[in-house]
């Protein structure tokens, strides 16, 4: 299996051969998972189709191979391409969107981009300190002003007041809805393009993930956690992802 290198991994860029190749790029090395820089040779005879070379983990000295696919070429004749990297391994890859998205503050996103690389680090006890402070971020980021500099668990409260965590649940399901309709319906005007039904599906895996998977994950988490800190679990209702009223009174103080 192949994991995919975006492109804000590449540290320098080369054109040679007609070709825009990246030549230095920061990822985790599949093989003792350090975050690392790569040197890629791509010294192998182009088929302008498929590239690829093999980069060695300054850290480790083993090899990976990198594959690079052609995806577009300029008015120039010079070619790009997508990269990734093999052995695949369990390595987490960020949230997709996160990278895009100018919803989300680039502080925020830097913490939760150091997340997952000191996850991929098997560093975990750097991880668990970071996610409370993405968590604190994405907090901050909702709250009013006034409560900004309370603790934690006071913000989480503040939090849960000031956004309706069912209304995207919500407007996503009367979005399923809708769309079925239309394609219930013969109406040459409002065919449903395969745009439209890619999307519905997504958000029916993230419906589904929320109602019957998540809440699983939630208490499973809160479970380990009430066993490390050597108190009695608490049985959440059935479907507690889903039940939000009340939601707020769980955030204990620490
Ligand atoms: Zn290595």
């Amino acid at each position: 299996m192949l994991r995919h290198i975006p492109q804000q991994c590449y540290v320098v860029q080369t054109i040679k051969d007609n070709y825009n190749l990246p030549v230095s790029i920061d990822t985790t090395c599949p093989h003792c998972r350090r975050r690392v820089n790569l040197s890629l040779p791509w010294d192998n005879p182009k088929t302008y189709v498929v590239e690829h070379c093999q980069a060695h983990c300054p850290a480790c000295q083993k090899s990976a191979t990198l594959i690079l696919m052609t995806d577009s070429t300029t008015d120039k004749g010079v070619r790009s391409g997508n990269l990734f990297i093999t052995p695949n391994d369990d390595i987490r890859q960020p949230l997709t969107g996160v990278a895009e998205t100018n919803k989300i503050e680039e502080g925020l996103k830097r913490a939760y981009f150091s997340t997952i690389n000191v996850l991929n680090a098997q560093e975990w006890t750097a991880t668990t300190i970071l996610s409370r402070r993405v968590l604190e971020g994405i907090t901050k980021s909702v709250i009013a002003e006034e409560h900004k500099n309370k603790n934690l668990p006071t913000q989480i409260r503040a939090l849960l007041t000031q956004i309706d965590l069912s209304k995207p649940i919500s407007t996503l399901a009367d979005a399923i809805r809708q769309g079925g309709t239309i394609g219930a319906h013969f109406d040459l005007e409002k065919e449903p393009n395969q745009e439209i039904a890619s999307l519905m599906v997504d958000l029916l895996d993230d419906l589904m993930e929320y109602i019957f998977i998540l809440p699983g994950r939630i208490q499973q988490l809160h479970d380990k956690m009430e066993k490390l800190s050597g108190t009695k679990p608490v049985v959440a209702p059935p479907h507690a992802g889903v039940s939000l009223n009340g939601a707020a009174k769980s955030v204990k103080a620490e």
